[in-house]
């Protein structure tokens, strides 16, 4: 077998693997690099071609693969899938996913066939290989750890994870399944490395659950903003039933593009049910007109909204730059319920927003946030759990991998021998 590392191998963001197992190729995961559309400031990705996006390493360059059996998207999340709109088109292949992510896809515009598989399914593809999605937990819903059944052995691609026994939107990771597949004998684990230079084990979301019933109990009578990532949906399902626990006398408004996205797509998969008062709006027009209304009568509702990073054309950002109706004043309270992802242009934007809340009036409560990524201690019950013969870290820069070849090291692998450094571009054969 070999393995192309076409991109995700040197930075946290566009997935993308190529698998050949007795001349038969598959794909894992086709993502987009988030950081790199920011730095190239104003512009809208869906106008600049294929070639450019790969030039300003916005997309994976998989310009030398040619051909695929399959497309296997492991989840939902912008670096995992983003890109499929540019690439998938010319490998003339399904796109296997869950449904979630599939509903997602069907937002884009994606012509391959797609092809729902089911945590358990066991889906042949080719003559040398068959998938199965394991169910694990992450940030985003419907998220798996990938098998590939080959002809030559086992291939798990466990990118992204978290193992979190306690969620609070479905159940706990399924260890039996991912340790009778250790039983069954790994020939190769690639592995995310996002976290990895945490230590411990990654905090459940059920802590974040219990913050927002202390955050609910105390809310203020002015206007009130949350703000979190658009695909998160256990956390926003979360926010929405403690409000309406509480029963304030409010109407929810979740507001901008990403948000009525993964919201649609949630709902049309089964996911989520939102109740009566919830209203989602993702057109900027739609959103114009709410805010007109809301702006008479703040305590009327609470917003949920994109721009927890300082996004330039999020909802958040554009309120606190003054270009939508609603206006900060004096008592409003605004919740990040996120972190801030540590890049320059991000920490930089990030404070702009926050600053400019702040001169106009708003509380600030920031950082109510857990990852959804693997700490080093859950990396090392994945490797317990799988006893890999062979491991190849990705989705990570050179600390992190170098970070989790530590980690291998630990547990009796040998750099070069076993475990393997991989390059954007580069291949590696596994004998
Ligand atoms: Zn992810």
């Amino acid at each position: 077998m070999e393995v192309f590392a076409i991109s995700g191998y040197e930075e946290v963001g566009r997935n993308m693997t190529c698998i050949e197992v007795g001349g038969e190729r598959i794909i894992i995961d086709m993502g987009i690099r988030v950081d790199r559309i920011l730095i190239h400031e104003d512009i809208d990705i869906s106008k600049l071609s294929k070639e450019d996006l790969m030039k300003k390493e916005i997309i994976p360059d998989d310009s030398y693969i040619h051909s695929a059996k399959a497309i296997i998207i492991s989840h939902g999340h912008l670096d995992h899938y983003g890109a499929v709109p540019f690439l998938a088109e010319k490998y003339n292949a399904p796109i296997i996913s869950l449904p979630f992510t599939l509903e997602l896809c069907r937002r884009e515009r994606v012509r391959n066939d797609l092809y729902k598989i089911d945590y358990g399914d066991i889906i042949q593809i080719g003559r040398n290989v068959s998938v199965e999605f394991v169910y694990v937990t992450h940030s985003i819903p419907q998220t798996a750890i990938v098998v590939l059944h080959t002809s030559e052995g086992k291939i798990v691609y466990a990118c992204d994870f978290k193992f979190d026994d306690t969620p609070t939107l479905g159940s706990k990771p399924d260890y039996d399944r991912l340790k009778e597949i250790g039983r069954e004998g790994v020939k190769l684990l690639i592995v995310e490395t996002t976290r990895i230079e945490e230590f411990g084990r990654c905090p459940s979301e059920r802590i974040i659950y219990y913050m927002l019933e202390n955050i609910v109990d105390k809310l203020g009578d002015r206007g009130i903003i949350f703000t979190t990532f658009s695909s998160h949906i256990e956390r926003i399902k979360n926010l929405i039933e403690i409000i309406n626990k509480k029963q304030l006398d409010r109407e929810i408004l979740i507001l901008g593009r990403s948000m009525e996205r993964y919201i649609s797509a949630a709902i049309d998969s089964g996911i989520l049910n939102i109740p009566e008062n919830v209203h989602v709006y993702g057109k900027p027009e739609q959103i114009v007109e709410i805010l007109k209304e809301v702006k008479r009568k703040k305590d009327k509702y609470i917003l949920i909204v994109t721009g927890h990073q300082g996004e330039k054309d999020a909802i958040l950002t554009r309120i606190a730059n003054g270009k939508l109706p609603y206006k900060i004043e004096p008592g409003d309270e605004v919740y990040f319920l996120a972190g801030t992802i540590p890049n320059p242009l991000n920490i930089a934007q990030k404070y702009a927003l926050e600053t400019k809340l702040r001169m106009q009036g708003a509380r600030i409560f920031k950082d109510i946030h857990v990852s959804g990524h693997a700490y080093r201690e859950d990396h090392r019950d994945l490797l317990r759990m799988l006893n890999p013969e062979y491991i190849i870290p990705c989705h990570g820069d050179l600390k992190m991998i170098s970070s989790y070849v530590e980690l291998a090291e630990e547990e009796g692998y040998r750099l070069n021998k076993d475990i393997f450094i991989l390059r954007n571009n580069q291949g590696k054969r596994i004998e």
